[in-house]
C-alpha cells in the first residue's frame, strides 16, 4: 500500500514536472514564433529563390496593352507601367535580370504551371478560387470592373444591358463580376446563379457572354457589332475607350490585383515581403500617383 502511493506521488510528480516543462517550452515556442514574424520581413532565400539568382534572370508574366500597369511601345518594345516597375524592383532585390513574358488572361496561368516564367504580374485579380491554385501577395492595387459600350447603342445602365450579348476574356473574372452586380441591382433575379458552376459560356439568364482570347479582339468585336458591349476592370478598357464610346453608369466588383507565384514556393514569401515592404514605404504608392492610377 505505502509503495503503491509513493508510485502515484511519483506519477503526480513525473505529470507536473512534465506539465512545467511543456509549459516552459510553450514558452520558448511562443518566443520563437515572435522572432519568426519578425523575421519573416526579412527576405528568405530557398532553394528555388536561388534557382532563378543562379540562371540570372527573373522571368515575368506581364500585360502589353494595359496603360501605367503593363504596357509595350510598339515602337521600341519598352515595356512601361507600374508592374513592370514592380518586376524590375523584385529582380533588382534579387540581384539578377528581368526578362518579360507577353500574358493575357487566358494564357498566364498556364505560362507559370510550366515553368516557363517565375510570377504572373498582370492585372491578376486575386480570388478565393484562384488562391487553391496559385499563390498570390499582398494585393498592391484595387480596381473596379465597368462596361464600355458604343455611343450609338445607347446603353447606360446595367439594366439597358439585359438581354444584350457581352465581350468578356476567357479566364477572366468579368462575366461573373457583371452578372452579380446585375444581380445586386435587382436588374436579373439571380434565380438561377450559382457562383460555383457558373460558366460564362453557358449562362443566358438575362445577359449572354462571347469570350475571347485578348482585348483587341473584343474591342473589334463592339466595333463590328458582334458584341454590344465589352466589359473588364477599367484599367484595362480605358485603351479601347476611343471617340464615340463609353462606360456605362456602374462600376462594380473591387478587383484587388496581387502578384501570382507557384502554390507554396519560397519565391511567393519572398515577394510578399517585398510588396509589403514596398506598400509601407510609400514605394507603391509612389508608382500611383506616377502613373495618375489613383
Ligand atoms: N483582372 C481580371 C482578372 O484577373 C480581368 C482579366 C485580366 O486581368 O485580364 O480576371
Amino acid at each position: 500500500m505505502k509503495k503503491r502511493k509513493l508510485v502515484a506521488m511519483g506519477l503526480a510528480l513525473t505529470m507536473a514536472l512534465s506539465l512545467c516543462g511543456s509549459m516552459a517550452f510553450a514558452e520558448e515556442e511562443t518566443e520563437a514564433g515572435t522572432e519568426a514574424a519578425e523575421e519573416s520581413e526579412e527576405l528568405v532565400i530557398t532553394e528555388d529563390v536561388q534557382e532563378i539568382i543562379d540562371r540570372g534572370v527573373l522571368r515575368v508574366g506581364v500585360k502589353n496593352a494595359v496603360e501605367g500597369f503593363g504596357y509595350q511601345d510598339t515602337l521600341t518594345g519598352e515595356y512601361s507601367g507600374m508592374e513592370i516597375d514592380i518586376a524590375t524592383l523584385i529582380a533588382e532585390e534579387l540581384g539578377v535580370d528581368v526578362e518579360f513574358t507577353t500574358v493575357t488572361a487566358a494564357t498566364r496561368t498556364e505560362l507559370l504551371d510550366s515553368g516557363d516564367i517565375d510570377c504572373v504580374i498582370a492585372t491578376f485579380t486575386i480570388t478565393d478560387e484562384r488562391r487553391e491554385s496559385w499563390d498570390f501577395s499582398t494585393p498592391y492595387y484595387t480596381d473596379h470592373v465597368t462596361v464600355l459600350v458604343q455611343d450609338s447603342s445607347e446603353i447606360t445602365t446595367l439594366e439597358d444591358l439585359v438581354d444584350k450579348t457581352v465581350g468578356v476574356s476567357s479566364g477572366s473574372t468579368s462575366a461573373r463580376s457583371l452578372v452579380e452586380a446585375m444581380i445586386d441591382e435587382g436588374v436579373l433575379t439571380g434565380d438561377d446563379y450559382d457562383s460555383e458552376t457558373f460558366d460564362p459560356a453557358l449562362w443566358e439568364e438575362g445577359v449572354s457572354f462571347r469570350q475571347y482570347d485578348d482585348y483587341p479582339a473584343i474591342s473589334t468585336a463592339l466595333e463590328s457589332g458582334e458584341v454590344d458591349a465589352f466589359c473588364v476592370d477599367k484599367s484595362i478598357l480605358a485603351i479601347y475607350k476611343t471617340d464615340g464610346r463609353s462606360y456605362i453608369d456602374a462600376e462594380f466588383a473591387p478587383q484587388e490585383y496581387g502578384v501570382a507565384t507557384t502554390k507554396d514556393s519560397g519565391f511567393s514569401a519572398y515577394v510578399d515581403t517585398l510588396i509589403n515592404r514596398w506598400l509601407e514605404d510609400g514605394t507603391i504608392d509612389g508608382f500611383i500617383e506616377e502613373y495618375a492610377l489613383g
